[in-house]
């Protein structure tokens, strides 16, 4: 047992590579571990020391003294009728953040979140209506994929993976950034490609730059084609950069040959589903290297906006296209778990219960 007045002991996978190389320093061990703690962190998924078995025992003993692996002990599992599950795990000090798994014909993709709540407040989206708790840490991020991981049916592999749960990456870059790194490092990291990763912002033009080193895809949630409307649905977002500004970044972005920047834009009801929105994204996009995803409006309790038909979205896609914009119509997966979408986050409790289909709950 650990005496009362010990210091903490170190959650390994709380270091970054740098970190963990000084901490074996520390013990006195070859660099090479440093190689090795962390295959068994990422690779291999491990929860406990004593799994490390490419260690002598006392070299675990030793370890077990002064660290330990930190991982959630409590994960639900919502499950949707379209095979959408929704993960809710829980975090070390009491805050929930979530996960999507959306299966696909040909695809599997895992959404994860970047802060708990957000730091914007875009009116349409439940999280941005949370406020922000928190921003989650590396390990808090790449967490969610390695509980992901352990909730695959047989023969199930994550394709892609896509920032787009809640919160704002590019207000947590620091995290981000090195998440992406413990997910694509190729000697010890999850081995992941930076071609299936994308990254969703809500448009903090002057960040835009610092994901280019990353190598992923980057998504920009444009949702509307005038400041005033912008403003009105995203009122932080658009403080932060008129869409002059942010657009001019995009044009500015170091985009590697072969690739494009998506433009996602969220459909709401007669608010900026016109013909006339249609025509001013046509003109805003000219030039772009870029494809387009309309998202209707998932619907949440208590919200004011609605989601326009089927036919009014193919409408407003057929404008895009005749003006040579690809321009794809994102099908809502999960919507029955709150987990499409900007549904993610919390409900007062009497809403959300009745929502949801717990089908699983451990570790
Ligand atoms: N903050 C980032 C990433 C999270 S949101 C961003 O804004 O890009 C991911 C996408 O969901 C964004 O394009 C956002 O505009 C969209 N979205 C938010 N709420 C929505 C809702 N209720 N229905 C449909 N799409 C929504």
């Amino acid at each position: 047992m650990q005496p009362l007045n010990a210091s903490p002991k170190i959650n390994l996978l709380a270091l970054d590579e740098r970190s963990l190389g000084r901490f074996v320093q520390t013990l006195g061990w070859p660099q090479y571990r440093t190689g090795q703690v962390l295959r068994w962190l990422y690779q291999r998924g491990a929860r406990a020391i004593d799994q490390m078995t490419d260690l002598s025992l006392t070299e675990r003993r030793t370890l077990q003294a002064v660290a330990t692996i930190r991982r959630t002990s409590v994960c639900q599992v919502f499950r949707s009728t379209d095979h959408t599950r929704k993960l809710v795990l829980a975090l070390e000090d009491g805050l929930n953040v979530e996960a999507v798994l959306i299966p696909d014909a040909d695809r599997l993709t895992l959404c994860v979140s970047t802060q708990v709540g957000c730091t914007l407040d875009c009116g349409f989206c439940l999280t941005g209506m949370m406020g922000l708790k928190r921003n989650l840490k590396p390990h808090e991020i790449i967490e969610q994929v390695l509980t992901a991981y352990e909730h695959l049916n047989e023969g199930e592999r994550i394709t892609n993976l896509v920032f787009m749960g809640m919160g704002e990456p590019l207000a947590n870059l620091d995290s981000l950034s090195d998440a992406i790194c413990r997910l694509t490092n190729r000697t010890w990291g999850l081995k992941w490609s930076p071609r299936r990763i994308t990254v969703s912002t809500a448009g903090l033009a002057s960040r835009l730059k610092d994901v280019a080193p990353l190598g992923v895809n980057l998504a920009i949630s444009l949702n509307a084609t005038t400041d005033e409307q912008r403003a009105r649905l995203m009122p932080a977002a658009n403080r932060l950069a008129s869409l002059k500004n942010l657009l001019a970044a995009c044009r500015r972005y170091p985009l590697r040959p072969n690739r494009r920047l998506t433009f996602e834009y969220v459909l709401l009801a007669g608010v900026n589903d016109r013909r006339e929105d249609a025509q001013r994204l046509t003109k805003l996009l000219r030039g772009l290297s870029c494809k387009v995803n309309l998202i209707p409006f998932n619907e949440f309790p208590g919200t004011g906006f609605r989601r326009p038909s089927d036919q009014e979205v193919l409408a407003f896609q057929a404008i895009l296209k005749r003006a040579g914009i690809d321009t794809f119509i994102r099908r809502s997966r999960g919507r029955d778990v709150l987990g499409a979408c900007g549904q993610l986050g919390t409900l007062p409790s009497r809403q959300s219960m009745p929502a949801l289909t717990l089908i699983e709950s451990r570790c």
